[in-house]
C-alpha cells in the first residue's frame, strides 16, 4: 500500500508554526516562573472529547480540596459548560473559550492566570481542549500533565496518537467499568502507553465509579 508522508519543508505553515512554537515555550516558561513565584503547583489535562477530563479533574478535586486550595482553567471552544459543572464554593474556575483553535496555548493560559488569586491557590488544574494531536507540542507551563484515554473510543487511541503519550507523566484510562461491553483491554492500552514512554504511569480508572482515583494522586506525587 502507498504510504504518503510529507518531506522535510513540504509541510505549507511549517516556518510559521515552528514560530510559534519558539514563542509558546518562552511564555510557558515565564507561566512557570509566575506559578513558583506564588509557590502553585499546575496540572494540565489533555485527552479526547468525551474522554472523561472534566469528570476526573472535578474528582480529583473534590478529594483533594480538604488539603489544597484548588484553581481550574477550563479550555473549550465556544461553552463554560464544563467550568459550570467543576465550579464550587471552594473551587474557583476561570473559564477560556478558544474559539477555533483547537487546543490552549501557554499565551491564554498566562490571561487566565491573572484571573486567578494565586496566593490564595495551591494547586491548579488545567482542562485542555479536548484533542489528542495539538496540545502534545504545546506546553502551557504546568508541573505534570495528564493525558485522559478512555476504553470507549477504542483499542488504537494510543499507538494512533504517539506525541501526545511521550509528553504524559501520567496516563489515565478510563471508563474500565465499560472495557468487556466495549470489548477494549485497559490492559493493552497501558502496553501501548508503555512501548511510547515507558516512564509514565498509567492507572486504570472509572470515573462514574469513583475509582482509582487516589492511585492518580499518588502517580501525581501530590
Ligand atoms: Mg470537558
Ligand atoms: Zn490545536
Amino acid at each position: 500500500m502507498e504510504i504518503i508522508k510529507p518531506e522535510e519543508g513540504e509541510i505549507l505553515d511549517i516556518e510559521l508554526e515552528e514560530d510559534f512554537l519558539k514563542r509558546n515555550k518562552k511564555l510557558a516558561e515565564e507561566n512557570r516562573v509566575l506559578l513558583e513565584k506564588h509557590k502553585v503547583r499546575a496540572i494540565d489535562v489533555m485527552g479526547s472529547i468525551g474522554s472523561g477530563k472534566t469528570s476526573l479533574i472535578g474528582l480529583l478535586s473534590s478529594f483533594l480540596s480538604k488539603i489544597f486550595k484548588i484553581g481550574i482553567i477550563a479550555g473549550d471552544l465556544t461553552t463554560d459548560i464544563d467550568a459550570k459543572r467543576l465550579e464550587g464554593e471552594e473551587i474557583k474556575v476561570v473559564q477560556i473559550n478558544t474559539g477555533k483553535e483547537c487546543h490552549l496555548d501557554a499565551n491564554l493560559v498566562k490571561k487566565a492566570l491573572q484571573n486567578l488569586e494565586l496566593d490564595k491557590i495551591d494547586l491548579i488544574f488545567i482542562e485542555n481542549v479536548g484533542n489528542l494531536i495539538c496540545p502534545a507540542e504545546f506546553p502551557l507551563g504546568a508541573h505534570k500533565r495528564i493525558v485522559v484515554v478512555s476504553v470507549t473510543e477504542g483499542p488504537w487511541m494510543v499507538v494512533k496518537h504517539p506525541y501526545i503519550f511521550e509528553e504524559a507523566d501520567v496516563v489515565v484510562i478510563n471508563k474500565v467499568d465499560l472495557s468487556e461491553a466495549m470489548g477494549v483491554s485497559p490492559g493493552k492500552l497501558a502496553k501501548d502507553v508503555e512501548k511510547i514512554n515507558p516512564k509514565a504511569k498509567t492507572i486504570p480508572v472509572s470515573c462514574r465509579k469513583k475509582e482509582g482515583i487516589e492511585e492518580v494522586i499518588k502517580a501525581l506525587n501530590l
